[in-house]
């Protein structure tokens, strides 16, 4: 075929494809006009998931009527002169393309009307033919209904997904701006059914209750920009013990538009570093708000994506906000004291006791002349006594601390054994005694692709014929597990991700093999080893829970104390 310009018709729907890609792009590109045209209350409607019927409405600023041919038209835009304009954009669209892409692939029609005029003009376009324009009574507002969303191009319509999963990905979209822009009303009604409303008080949570459930919402922390920064970072964010499977759940605001970065996940994920089960993700909604100057909006078609000029800046401002935030907000638990009669009507009151001090565990490690530092985390602690070998009390200058004593150590040894990973200080000690581990078809399946990770946390096996394996080397700070648990608890099932990040295999490993090895529930400790144990834990930086995001502690105040003995009201 020789060289040809491309028919107008094609060359649209060839530009359209870039920017309405499913219904969910439609209503993405009508709700950023309507919020560009100020609308104080924005109403969708669903019919069949939106490829029947998309139709949104709202109260903004309306199109002149005059001007309608023009806002169905390529590259027409209120909201954009020169090319110095575009590298600082403030408003949610610019490249003037969504309704004339939205018109190339549809049956679309907007009525509009602006306060001043005294009614309303109505425009159809379809597959890109524009009809006339006509007169119409509307109220104040545009209303663009898209009907038949690629009914031109069959191949998108195609590649849709099931109408559940398409209607999921539109209510995620408008569930996501309403919690960003709670000063405006969102209504979506589905077949007739109202599926998301907002009220648009401007109060945050409540956006948040209206999108998620209510427990969720009031249990999310809140975080609080800081003044100083030229980059403010604000909003929601989950306390430890709420998580999800994926971090499909952390969505990004930059300048008031939803983006898609994976720095700045890969920014909160490191933010819950300690505090979270591996292999879980937070829940959060954070607005970044810097300078138009210091982004490049002008990535994609789609503009799901954003560019930082310095995008160390912002991710380390993220990491530090969210960080900040839960370190402050999610202290270790404090004790619910059951009231004093049924306190002392329970029937088991444990007693302390300080273990004899010839009962010692081979497999603690206790090192007490070189004593770690604490890292300020907790304060300092000192050991009383072991209850119910599980627990361990301790006192500090604000009260009473019981310990998780498996639960401690779990975290010690991740902690340890991380922070040797990284620093490229691992010490592994080599096997002399090679017996051979017999693995399940599943392990087996699991060591191709985590043998590398095992590698490098210090668990290093080889083939030794069939599905067994010989394990050569063991990390120095595990020695006393015994290789072949070490080999099967690193091949326990794994929950997928898609895309693990970096070190976050490593990290899930490490998590379970220190636990397989932390000393257990029901080990006798001595006072001398109590008082290791907590030297150790008070050096870690994220002390009070374990690398599974249990708490390792329990804090009982003083004041608390003074209650329960009736010394103070
Ligand atoms: P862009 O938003 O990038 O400018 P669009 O194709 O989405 O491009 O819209 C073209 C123009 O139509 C906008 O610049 C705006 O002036 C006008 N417009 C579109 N939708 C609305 C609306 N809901 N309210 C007011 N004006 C609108
Ligand atoms: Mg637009």
């Amino acid at each position: 075929m020789p060289i040809h310009v491309l028919s107008r018709e094609v060359a649209s729907a060839i530009a359209a494809g870039e920017v309405i890609e499913r219904p969910s792009s439609v209503v993405r590109e009508l709700i950023e006009n309507a919020l560009d045209a100020r609308a104080r209350r924005i109403e969708v409607r669903l019919v069949g998931a939106g490829q029947t019927l998309i139709e949104v409405a709202d109260d903004g600023a309306g199109i002149a009527s005059a001007e309608l041919p023009l806002a169905v038209a390529r590259y027409a835009t209120s909201k954009l002169e020169s090319t110095q304009d575009l590298f600082a954009v403030r408003t949610l669209g610019f490249r003037g393309e969504a309704l004339a892409s939205i018109g190339a692939v549809s049956r679309m029609e907007i009525v509009s009307r602006r306060a001043e005029e005294s009614s309303g003009a109505s425009l159809r376009v379809e597959g890109s033919e524009a009809g006339r324009r006509t007169r119409r009574g509307a109220p104040v507002g545009t209303v663009v209904s898209v009907r038949d969303l690629f009914f031109n191009t069959p191949a998108r319509r195609n590649f849709l997904k099931a109408e559940t999963t398409e209607r999921r990905r539109i209510l995620e979209l408008v569930g996501r701006y309403a919690i960003a822009y709670p000063a405006v009303g969102f209504v979506v009604l589905s077949d007739g059914r109202t599926a998301l409303e907002t009220t648009g008080r401007g109060d945050g949570r409540e956006a948040l209750a209206a999108v998620f459930d209510l427990a969720t919402a009031r249990s999310l922390i809140e975080v609080v920009a800081s003044a100083e920064s030229p980059v403010s970072v604000s909003g929601f964010v989950s306390p430890p013990d709420i998580h999800r499977a994926s971090r499909r759940d952390l969505t990004f605001f930059v300048n008031g538009r939803w983006v898609l970065d994976a720095a700045l996940s890969a920014a909160v994920l490191r933010a819950y570093h300690g505090l979270l089960m591996v292999g879980r993700f937070p829940l959060g909604f954070l607005r970044v708000d810097l300078d138009p100057a210091e982004i490049d909006v002008n990535v994609h078609p789609s503009k799901a994506e954003v560019r930082f000029r310095r995008p160390d800046v912002v991710v380390a401002t993220a990491q530090r906000a969210v960080r900040g935030t839960l370190l402050a907000q999610a202290p270790a638990p404090e004790a619910d004291l059951p009231g004093v009669w049924a306190w002392a009507s329970l029937e088991r009151v444990p007693t302390l006791h300080a273990a004899p001090s010839w009962e010692r565990s081979p497999s603690l490690p206790l090192d007490a002349d070189r004593l770690p530092r604490p890292s300020g985390e907790v304060p300092l602690l000192r050991a009383v006594g072991q209850v119910g070998t599980t627990y361990l009390v301790a006192e500090g200058p604000d009260g009473l601390y019981l310990i998780d004593q498996h639960a401690a150590h779990e975290r010690i040894l991740f902690e340890k054994l991380s922070d040797a990973r990284a620093s490229a200080t691992l010490q592994t000690q080599a096997l002399l005694d090679l017996e051979p581990v017999q693995l399940s078809r599943a392990e087996a399946a699991q060591l191709t692709t985590l043998a590398a990770a095992m590698a490098r946390i210090g668990l290093e096996v080889e083939p030794f014929g069939g599905d067994s394996v010989r394990v050569r080397a063991m990390p120095a700070l595990l020695a006393d597990l015994d290789p072949a648990q070490a080999v099967h608890t690193a091949l326990g099932d794994f929950e997928e991700d898609e895309a693990p990040l970096e070190g976050e295999v490593e990290a899930r490993l490490t998590a379970r093999v220190c636990k397989r090895a932390a000393i257990r529930a029901g080990q006798i400790l001595s006072l001398a080893e109590q008082e290791g144990l907590l030297r150790q834990l008070e050096a870690c930086r994220s002390p009070r829970t374990c690398p599974h995001g249990r708490p390792t502690m329990i804090h009982i105040s003083v004041q608390a104390l003074e209650r329960q003995f009736g010394r103070r009201g």
